[in-house]
């Protein structure tokens, strides 16, 4: 628990000036840290309907931005009302204009593109923020690649905003462009009616969907924290943006207590059991996507009953779902599993209180203090797993993510953080992925124990062998103490670029003065003169790599402090080739000119204890691994994957991997 300083000692309040004497006024308010906005709870589509009638407004609180000008643009976000199909722009609201502060922005309304820009705005930023909460660091976007930029070195470029169009398509579409660093949203007529320079009723705009907004809002912020989550090796990763995409949007909604006092007092008698949020889970599975994958792995109304029922989770789903949302479905539906316990475990004794014990709650309303604890409960409950969520993040491989390694992570992660599990969170968490069958097949049990990540394994038959990175004082974990968190976003990404280089010759220093393949192995690179000829070399004739991200993270130190790791990702790339015969050939150094089929990447996220400059942790995916070369190579040729990368990653303007995945089929 943290404890707020002791209140400093009040200076005697000042005796009133004398009219005579020109004492400048003092300063009253400080800067405020929020802004206030009003967005739209719920998709407004669904606000027409009877029972989601005045609780679609709620405020939301961002972070005060000093710098906001009319757009809004901010120092995270752009907002550009720029309607192509309608040939026209919108004014850009000015969210300091007195009358706005006083009011918490524009109320909601349809009509108003002010209002739209208003709430793509204090949406993308509730995510941001969360973001933020979570990972204890500022968010940064993609960087501009080298090859964007036409550049012959590997410098980056870092990009300040990312640029929002609420009316960017007519199309019932909305997507994340990872190479315009925007965010695009669709609008298409429900009727026949043709939209002209004024918005016009009878419209559905996908930007005053709140769960929308936050969906494309954390494919951006996912893409800037991995980049390489965007290349298909498995079925899993693309799979895995979709999900948690809709897993930050889902639990973010539910974090709004406003939303769910609402809907818990009109449905008493229905507290204990799913069925409210399960039915709440639905309208977003229903709003989100138009497709009914989420709505069908979280749960579905039954017709006779009309109770709503999660889903029985079928193991076998896993094994044979492959289209990208079907697939997410399945880690969503594990996640809201989870949440929907923990919600369980926390609300027993208030409903224990509240029934005397029987569980019969007696008749008439609710009391509202009952509403309000229990709606702060699941917004709770849905913060935590949110949080939980995002930090798991730090804690994934940099390549090549799978569903059960994510588990690994989300185990890992909550660990760091809050060493004993008394309210069982980690258990709901395991539990929910094992009846779905997603679980590593590498670990020996699912204990949380043994689904941590492992660091390096003590050698038992020579104990004081010297670590195999080196002495503590020539390694830049330690200068990495310096981080300093609350710097600018510009400066940590430029800080961060230095480290990244430091470690690169630090890793260049072990790999001459070291074991080499020792060395290599452990971090799932190829450093020594044998490693195949499909990698690259450098000018001196070894093996290339990259330093891809350093980044700290939070942990909970011995005496309760809140410590630092430092994360490291180190990355390989290597020519895939899809005939196995040619593989061979070129890894063997013949047919040197060969253009390789696909990417292939190994490396290792390591997590490393800032004090002993040691890796806690180190999440491997070799790069010399014949099993996962075979499973890629396997997976392109499966779903198809080799034809589309061209459209994903080739110099094709239409090259979006997020609009084609979100497109109704
Ligand atoms: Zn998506």
């Amino acid at each position: 628990m943290k404890r707020s300083p002791p209140e400093e000692p009040q200076p005697p309040p000042e005796a009133t000036p004398a009219a005579s004497e020109r004492v400048p006024p003092r300063r009253l308010a400080t800067t405020p840290d929020r802004r206030r906005l009003q967005v739209f709870a719920f998709d407004p589509l669904l606000s027409a309907r009877i029972e989601t009638l005045g609780v679609n407004q709620i405020v939301v609180s961002v972070p005060w931005d000093k710098s906001l000008a009319p757009g809004p643009v901010g120092e995270y976000l752009e907002v550009i009302d720029h309607d192509p199909a309608g040939e026209c722009c919108y004014a850009p609201v000015n969210l300091n204009d007195p009358h706005l502060l006083a009011t918490d922005g524009l109320a909601p309304s349809e009509g108003n593109p002010g209002f739209h820009q208003q709430m793509v705005y204090a949406v993308a930023m509730t995510t941001i923020r969360n973001f933020e909460l979570a990972l204890g660091r500022k968010a940064l976007w993609r960087p501009r690649q080298p090859d964007e930029l036409g550049r012959e070195d590997d410098r980056e470029e870092y990009v300040k905003r990312l640029r929002i169009y609420p009316h960017a398509l007519r199309e019932a579409n909305a997507y994340y462009s990872p190479a315009k660093r925007a965010l695009l949203f669709g609008y298409f007529p429900a009727s026949t009616t043709a939209p002209g320079r004024n918005l016009p009723g009878g419209t559905v705009f996908t930007c005053l969907s709140h769960d929308i907004i936050a969906h494309e809002t954390t494919h951006a912020l996912l893409d800037g924290m991995h980049g390489r989550f965007l290349e298909p090796s498995n079925p899993d990763v693309l799979a895995f943006h979709e999900a948690f995409a809709d897993v930050v949007a889902l639990l973010q909604h539910f974090s709004f207590p406003g939303v769910l006092r609402h809907q818990i007092a009109r449905t008493r008698g229905d507290l204990a059991s799913q069925n409210l949020l399960g039915q709440l889970a639905r309208q977003f599975g229903e709003a989100i996507g138009h497709y009914g994958a989420l709505r069908d792995a979280i749960g579905r109304t039954d017709p006779e009953t009309g109770e709503w029922r999660p889903a029985q989770p079928d193991p076998a789903a896993y094994r044979t779902t492959f289209e990208p949302h079907a697939r997410g479905a399945i880690l969503v539906a594990a996640v809201f599993d989870a949440f929907l316990t923990i919600y369980k475990s926390r609300i027993a004794d208030l409903l224990r209180i509240a029934t005397g014990g029987t569980g019969v709650l007696p008749d008439g309303e609710l009391h509202p203090d009952l509403v309000t604890r229990l709606a702060g409960e699941a917004a709770k409950s849905a913060q935590h797993v949110l949080t939980m969520c995002i930090r798991a993040l730090d804690y994934c491989p940099p390549v090549d993510l799978a569903f059960g390694e994510y588990l690994r992570a989300l185990v890992t992660a909550d660990t760091e953080l809050v060493r004993h599990d008394d309210r069982g969170y980690r258990v709901a968490m395991i539990e929910a992925f094992r009846r779905r069958g997603l679980y590593p097949d590498d670990v020996r049990s699912l204990a949380p124990d043994s689904l941590l990540w492992r660091g390096v394994d003590e050698n038992p038959d020579a104990p004081d062998r010297p670590s195999p990175f080196g002495p503590r004082r020539e390694s830049p974990v330690v200068r990495a103490n310096r981080w300093n968190l609350s710097a600018g976003r510009e400066r940590m990404f430029h800080y961060a670029r230095e480290l990244r280089i430091e470690f690169h010759r630090w890793i260049e220093r072990l790999r001459r003065t070291g074991d080499p393949t020792a060395l290599g192995d452990l971090v799932g690179l190829a450093l020594d003169d044998k490693a195949p000829r499909s990698i690259d070399r450098d000018e001196r004739g070894r093996p290339k790599f990259e330093v891809h991200a350093v980044y700290p993270a939070r942990r909970v130190g011995p005496d309760g402090q809140l410590v630092m790791n430092l994360v490291v990702e180190l990355t390989q790339k290597r020519k895939g080739f899809l005939d196995p015969d040619r593989q061979a050939r070129v890894d063997r150094g013949l047919d040197a000119g060969a253009i390789a089929d696909f990417d292939f990447r190994g490396g290792s996220t390591l997590v490393f204890d800032l004090e002993t400059a040691e890796p806690r942790y180190i999440i491997r995916k070799g790069v010399l691994s014949d099993y996962r070369l075979r499973c890629h190579r396997e997976h392109l040729v499966n779903f198809g994957w080799v034809s589309l990368r061209a459209t994903y990653f080739g110099n094709d303007d239409d090259g979006e991997p997020f609009a084609l995945l979100h497109r109704d089929d």
